[in-house]
């Protein structure tokens, strides 16, 4: 199975990138440890090119981006001081999740070392998030006659408020985010389907909303191709979560999310999302227990 990681950059570090580019390297290095994938089979995507996030994102936005000519204002709705090496870093993310799109089509499912940031609009940056690389990534396999109908699968914690701005009027691009009712961002952004559950909810609650909304999901849209936010944020002990799912309960969803796109041989992408346990080899756990399920499912011959 390919891997794609974009997480080749380091820089000076404000807390919350700190533990993300901490959290990623050590990722990479326990899926290399656990033979999950060699150096050489993890692929470092270039940049996304400007068509590819103008199809998405405001001209005009983007062009400031680049520049760092970002207000204060917009600065802090981010929540991450601007470098043009980060912003480099999210250019890579979106790429990488285009290529992880391309590749789930060719063999069915394929991983991203990351992505998943759903709170980016067409027109600003928000919540960690400056590019959205879904939408980037959906509207590039549109854009390419690759697939013409994709599901957006958010199962961070937080809503994909962004995602659901960007694509409110699209009807190629169905999103359906689960999330937790008291987390961020606290004004949602309605999407195709919606699933706000109370804080708490655990893990019964959450797997049995889910395969409700899997189930309706698929009888409204009939998708080609999905991207899937395995969020690792629902977590019982993640920091900024509010949804109590045990790290079994996270397995669970993992493979009821696979096995029911297996079954109509639809290829999915997969990103990471979120995931900020309190401790952070938790955090690093939860993600390399997405990564192993993915495995089986691509060794299961998935397509
Ligand atoms: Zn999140």
């Amino acid at each position: 199975m390919k891997i794609i990681h974009s997480d080749i950059l380091s820089f000076p570090l404000y807390e919350n990138q700190s533990f993300l580019v901490s959290k990623y390297q050590r990722l990479t290095r326990r899926i290399i440890a656990a033979g999950l994938a060699s150096p050489d089979e993890l692929l470092t995507p270039a940049e996304a090119t400007l068509a590819q996030i103008t199809r998405v994102h405001d001209p005009d936005y983007v062009d400031r981006l680049l520049k760092g000519q970002l207000s204060d204002h917009e600065i802090r709705e981010v929540g991450l001081p601007w470098s043009p090496q980060i912003i480099e870093r999210a250019r890579r993310t979106a790429a990488a999740t285009v290529e992880t799109c391309r590749w789930a089509l060719q063999q069915g499912v394929a991983l991203h070392l990351g992505g998943g940031t759903h709170h980016a609009f067409s027109d600003r940056a928000k919540g960690f998030c400056w590019l959205n690389d879904c939408a980037i990534a959906a509207q590039a396999m549109i854009a390419e006659g690759l697939a013409s109908r994709v599901l957006i699968l958010d199962c961070d914690v937080h809503q994909g408020d962004g995602t659901a701005a960007i694509f409110r009027d699209a009807p190629n691009v169905f999103t359906f985010s689960i999330h937790g009712c008291t987390s961020y961002p606290y004004h949602r952004q309605p999407g195709d389907l919606d699933i706000d559950l109370p804080a708490d909810a655990g893990t019964t609650a959450y797997l049995e909303a889910l395969e409700k909304g899997l189930e309706t999901a698929l009888d409204r849209f009939q998708p080609e191709l999905v991207i899937y936010l395995a969020g690792a944020d629902v977590y019982e002990d993640d920091r900024f979560g509010c949804l109590a799912l045990s790290r079994e309960g996270i397995a669970q969803r993992d493979r009821m999310v696979l096995s029911r796109f297996a079954e109509f041989r639809i290829p999915v992408a997969v990103t990471l999302a979120g995931g900020y346990a309190r401790l952070i080899e938790e955090a690093v756990e939860i993600h390399m227990q997405t990564a192993r399920i993915a495995f089986e499912f691509h060794r299961s011959g998935y397509c």
